[in-house]
């Protein structure tokens, strides 16, 4: 049994009204809700009649729908304080006066959404829902504290919740590479883990690598770094890429591939606002 839901509706949305611990809620939607005749128990079952084989309820689809996008937000590394930020929670101007880049940004952002929308859609959407997929991220430039950081936890908050696909979020610190080291290192108990995890980060549909431009930029760091960069171009999956560096400053890196695989996959984009930190601090800082 399917509930037939207007294109605007997956079926679920996001409640802000925080009732216990830090976060909102996602809700199923009210048409949903009016369809459920289960109770909302799992395993979410109706019995039409006492000696009946049980069908399932029309609410479970979006049930689990709901379960599994908790879940990915949960495991996306996205800091805690973050998750369930979305654009609403994004301002684009400070005092009045608009933040270079960021309206921008913003309304690019929601094109993508709209076609993430697409790939939650049912199967039977067919190939057109896949072929829509957001595919070009953003290179993301400015000085600390223009809300980079910020605005990519929001873009991957939204686009986890509208396509109900995983997203990942990393930041290029030293305790990166460690665990990546450990990784390649024939002593550690993680060892052979290094090519699940590059494997992983590498075909993630939604990837943010945060702060990137700290590393050390040693040959090896770089190469691994190319290798994930390299691999998502080849898979075509989308990625933001927060740094203080300009996008010429690139170039010296890996012998400028790091440089022209950023041009192939993202838009270049530069956020200027010296007082957003300043006013945001509260929200914006863990
Ligand atoms: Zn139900």
């Amino acid at each position: 049994m399917r509930i037939d839901l207007p294109g605007s509706d997956p079926g679920y949305y996001y409640d802000p009204r925080v009732t216990a611990g830090m976060h909102g809620e996602i809700r199923l939607s009210p048409r949903v809700e009016r369809h459920c005749r289960c109770g909302g128990r799992p395993p979410y079952q109706i019995f039409r009649q006492p000696d009946a084989e049980p069908a399932w309820c029309p609410c479970r689809r979006y049930r689990l729908k709901t379960q599994e996008i908790n879940r990915l937000i949960g495991s996306s590394g996205i800091p805690d304080p973050f998750r369930y930020k979305f654009l609403d929670d994004f301002y684009e101007s400070f005092d009045g006066k608009p933040i270079e880049g960021a309206d921008r940004l913003k309304r690019h952002l929601r094109t993508l959404i709209e076609k993430s929308r697409k790939v939650n859609a049912p199967p039977d959407a067919g190939a057109h829902a896949v072929a829509s997929q957001p595919i070009r991220g953003y290179f993301l430039t400015g000085k600390p504290g223009v809300g980079k950081t910020y605005f990519s936890y929001v873009a991957l908050n939204e686009l986890i919740f509208h396509s109900g696909r995983p997203g990942k979020f990393i930041s290029l610190s030293k305790a990166f590479f460690q665990t990546l080291r450990f990784a390649f290192d024939e002593n550690s108990p993680m060892h052979g883990k290094s090519e699940t995890f590059l494997r992983t980060l590498g075909n993630v549909p939604f990837l943010v690598i945060d702060d990137f431009g700290v590393q050390r930029n040693t040959e090896w760091e770089l190469e691994m770094l190319y290798n994930l960069v390299d691999t998502r171009y080849a898979n075509r999956r989308f990625t933001i890429v927060t740094t203080n560096k300009d996008i010429e400053n690139v170039k010296d890196l890996a012998e400028g591939r790091l440089h022209s695989r950023f041009i192939e996959m993202c838009y270049i984009i530069r956020i200027h606002a010296s007082d957003f930190r300043e006013r945001t601090r509260k929200e914006y800082e863990i």
